[in-house]
This record gives C-alpha cells, sequence and structure tokens, in this order.
C-alpha cells in the first residue's frame, strides 16, 4: 500500500502528540500550526492567554507512554507533583488534603516546556514536517483537499498563490483547539450536535517570585484560596516560583478599576498572597496580563466519512477545573490509536501500521471512536463544571472552622 497522508490541524499539545502517534505508525505527516514555532519564544510569558503551567496526571501521562516510556520519563523530568491540596483560610490558616492514601498525585508542568517536548518528538519522526504560520482556511473534506494561508505569503508547497496553499491528504486532523475552524468547517457538512457555554468567570494569571531562593509555600501542594464566590489557585514551578489564577465573575473584574481596587481585594480575601506576591508585583501583573474567558463545547459527530476528525479542545473545551482538558485531549490520542490498530487486528492484518487501513476500515475506525469517546468526553466536561463549585466552596476544612466557630463561642 502507498504512504498515506494526514494532514494535522493545530501545533498545540494535542496536534503534537497525535503527530508522534500517526508517524509512528507508518503516515506521513504535515502539521501546520498558525503560529510561529513556540519553542523560539520567551518561557513562560503571560502573552498567550493560556495558562503558564497546568496540571498532567496519570491520565495524560499514560499517553505518553503508550507512545512511548521514554517520552513519559522526559515529561516526568519536567514535573513538580502535587500531593494533595493546600486550602488558605482567610486568617492564613493552611490545611493539607492529600489526593489519595496510596500516594497517586497530580504534576505540575510548564505549558511551553511540554509543547516544546511533543513537537521536538514529532519532528523526531523522518515522516514529520512541522510547518508553523500557516493557517487552516478551509477544506473539501470529500476529496481531502485542504486549504491554508502562509502568513509569511512564502509558499514552499506545492501550489501557493499569494500566500494560498493548497495540500491534499488522505486524513484531517482538526487539533485547532476550542475555537476550531476545522469543526465549523465540518458542521457545514455533517448534521453535528454542538453546544458552546461561556460561564460568567473569567481568570487572570499572576507570579509568586521565590523566597530567600526557596518556594514561597509548599511546593507539593495545589495551593487554593477558596472564597465562594470566587477562587484563587497557585501552581509550583521548577524555577520555585508559583503561577497563579484568580478566577472569578466579569462583573467582579470590571469592578477593579485601579491599583488600589485590586490590592483592596487582595487584602480582603487573600491577605497571605497579597504579602507573597507583593504590591507592586500584584498592580502590576494585574494590570498588564490578558484576562481569559472561560467555555465549553460539546459536539457530535468528531468525524466524517473517515476523511476528518477532530480532537482535543476541538472535540470538547472544557473548563480547566479538573484540570482534565489536556489530559483528556491526550487520551483521545491514545484512544484513537487503539481504534485504529484493533481495525487492522480485526481485519486480520498482522501489521501495527495504522496507515494500511482501507478507506472502508479508516471510516468505521473513526465513526466508532467518535461514538464511544464523546460518551466520556461529555461527562468530563460535566464534571469539570462541577468542580468548580467544589473547588472554589466546598473544599474548605471543616474541621478547622468548627474549631475556630467553638472558640468564638
Ligand atoms: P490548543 O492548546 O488550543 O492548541 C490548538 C492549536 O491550534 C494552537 O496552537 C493554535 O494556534 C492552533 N490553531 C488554531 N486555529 C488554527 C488554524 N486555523 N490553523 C492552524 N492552526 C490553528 N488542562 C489540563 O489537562 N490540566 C490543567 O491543569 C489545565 N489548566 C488549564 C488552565 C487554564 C487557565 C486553561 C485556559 C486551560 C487549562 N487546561 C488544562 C486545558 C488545556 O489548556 C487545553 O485542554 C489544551 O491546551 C488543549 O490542547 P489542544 O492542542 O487541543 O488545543
Amino acid at each position: 500500500m502507498s504512504e498515506r497522508h494526514v494532514v494535522i490541524i493545530g501545533g498545540g499539545l494535542v496536534g503534537s502528540l497525535t503527530a508522534c502517534y500517526l508517524a509512528k505508525r507508518g503516515w506521513t505527516v504535515d502539521l501546520y500550526e498558525k503560529r510561529q514555532d513556540t519553542r523560539m519564544q520567551q518561557h513562560g510569558s503571560f502573552g498567550e492567554n493560556r495558562s503558564i503551567n497546568l496540571a498532567i496526571s496519570e491520565r495524560g501521562l499514560a499517553a505518553l507512554r503508550r507512545l512511548d516510556p521514554a517520552l513519559e520519563a522526559q515529561a516526568k523530568a519536567l514535573v513538580i507533583p502535587m500531593r494533595g491540596r493546600m486550602i488558605h483560610a482567610l486568617d492564613g490558616h493552611q490545611s493539607s488534603q492529600a489526593y489519595d492514601i496510596f500516594g497517586k498525585h497530580i504534576n505540575s508542568v510548564s505549558r511551553s516546556e511540554l509543547i516544546k517536548l511533543l513537537l521536538d518528538e514529532a519532528e523526531s519522526y523522518p515522516g514529520v514536517k512541522l510547518h508553523f504560520g500557516y493557517e487552516f482556511i478551509t477544506a473539501d473534506f470529500d476529496t481531502g483537499r485542504v486549504v491554508l494561508q502562509d502568513a509569511d505569503h512564502g509558499g514552499r508547497n506545492e501550489r501557493c498563490e499569494q500566500g494560498r496553499v493548497i495540500v491534499n491528504a488522505d486524513l484531517i486532523v482538526g487539533a485547532d483547539g476550542a475555537f476550531s475552524r476545522v469543526r465549523q468547517r465540518m458542521m457545514a457538512k455533517v448534521m453535528m450536535n454542538y453546544s458552546q457555554t461561556y460561564i460568567e468567570h473569567g481568570y487572570c494569571e499572576l507570579s509568586m517570585e521565590p523566597r530567600n531562593g526557596n518556594f514561597a509555600i509548599s511546593p507539593d501542594h495545589l495551593h487554593i484560596w477558596p472564597r465562594g464566590s470566587f477562587m484563587l489557585i497557585a501552581l509550583p514551578n521548577l524555577d520555585k516560583s508559583f503561577t497563579c489564577t484568580l478566577f472569578m465573575p466579569w462583573q467582579q473584574f470590571d469592578s477593579i478599576k485601579c491599583d488600589a481596587d485590586i490590592v483592596a481585594l487582595f487584602r480582603a480575601h487573600f491577605p497571605d498572597a497579597l504579602h507573597l506576591i507583593g504590591e507592586k508585583k500584584l498592580c502590576a501583573e494585574f494590570a498588564a496580563n490578558p484576562k481569559g474567558s472561560l467555555m465549553y463545547v460539546k459536539c457530535l459527530p468528531l468525524t466524517y466519512k473517515g476523511r476528518v476528525v477532530i480532537l482535543g479542545d476541538a472535540a470538547h473545551a472544557m473548563v480547566p477545573f479538573y484540570g482534565q482538558g489536556m489530559n483528556c485531549g491526550f487520551e483521545d490520542v491514545e484512544v484513537l490509536d487503539r481504534t485504529m490498530v484493533e481495525a487492522l487486528q480485526n481485519a486480520n492484518a498482522s501489521s501495527e501500521r495504522t496507515a494500511d487501513l482501507s478507506n472502508h476500515l479508516l471510516r468505521c475506525a473513526l465513526d466508532k471512536y467518535s461514538a464511544t469517546r464523546s460518551v466520556d468526553t461529555s461527562a468530563i466536561v460535566d464534571l469539570a463544571l462541577e468542580n468548580y463549585i467544589e473547588m472554589r466552596a466546598k473544599v474548605v476544612d471543616l474541621r478547622y472552622l468548627t474549631r475556630r466557630f467553638l472558640e468564638g463561642l
């Protein structure tokens, strides 16, 4: 069978892992990313309007392990284990809540370092070409003709008119994030059930520098300052800083008009964090850093006629409170791989080269993936939403509050 060609749209966390998996299974891979190569950019900048660090769990690590245990080991070298939550009461009291009595935990990892690892890994496969600065415009999903815009108007590919690049693919993967254009274009072809919901809260990231060369608070925890309708969280970084994220209703963001307002909010609700971040830094970062919106997406089907499939946030963007968006996207790639390998095995082919799947088998595999996977991802989208209430209001240390109450009697 001749080489089969996949075009992946989006070189984020999920797109880059997909490139690795498909290359391993014998596909020729062209990945198109609209931004320039993030590996060249300054480490850990706030400019991207996405979290600086995130929690990678067993779900995500398992997907790296299936591809290559060495890749999982490299990822683990980048993480800081967070063995529990640390709840910060208003009076500064901290109480630790272990995630698991057997020591299972989640891990804090730098988004930019993880993407770098995955892009480097993808590039190490001879069949993979990464193209940065190419924006997906549209595609004919029946023929596999994909139209991209070359940001530099360069045009190194087959046909290029005024920066328009046209490529042909046997399979198109949409890993282009929550506002996926691949999904949008699919909706014109497929009877797709689709919903997109914004929540009333936004977020802003802040940083807490090391103190006397060490972590300012315990690095083994995901720190939470739960305050009912809003909260502050902090995840550790390898350079001993913390990235803090303030989640609160937009109305509350809008009520902050000047430095004095944000300081007053922190003084009233997060006095210990204010002390550790510092007033000057808080004001400068709150004014300068982007405020992000939060939404979730559900859609079905996730595929069209064995030619297109959407993965990651493109298929199921979720609010970040369960720490599972990326993890679930990684699992998508793993599940897709299993489904394609099983399809070959059921066809009595001994190979694990999923590039050898006939069009019919590929279509069956993608249909099965779409039908089964969407049940799980829909459940996780709901759990993520529920966990916001848990984190901002229910994690408070009841024993501690009861003791304080009794002391006051
Ligand atoms: P993206 O990361 O959005 O990547 C999509 C890529 O496609 C981008 O590089 C984009 O430039 C590119 N692209 C878009 N359109 C086009 C186009 N037309 N042409 C070409 N390229 C295009 N998840 C966790 O698992 N754990 C966490 O702790 C966690 N914390 C989070 C905290 C916050 C504040 C937020 C906002 C999210 C968090 N997430 C977390 C979710 C996680 O960030 C996402 O689930 C993950 O980034 C999804 O990866 P993706 O590759 O599907 O999409």
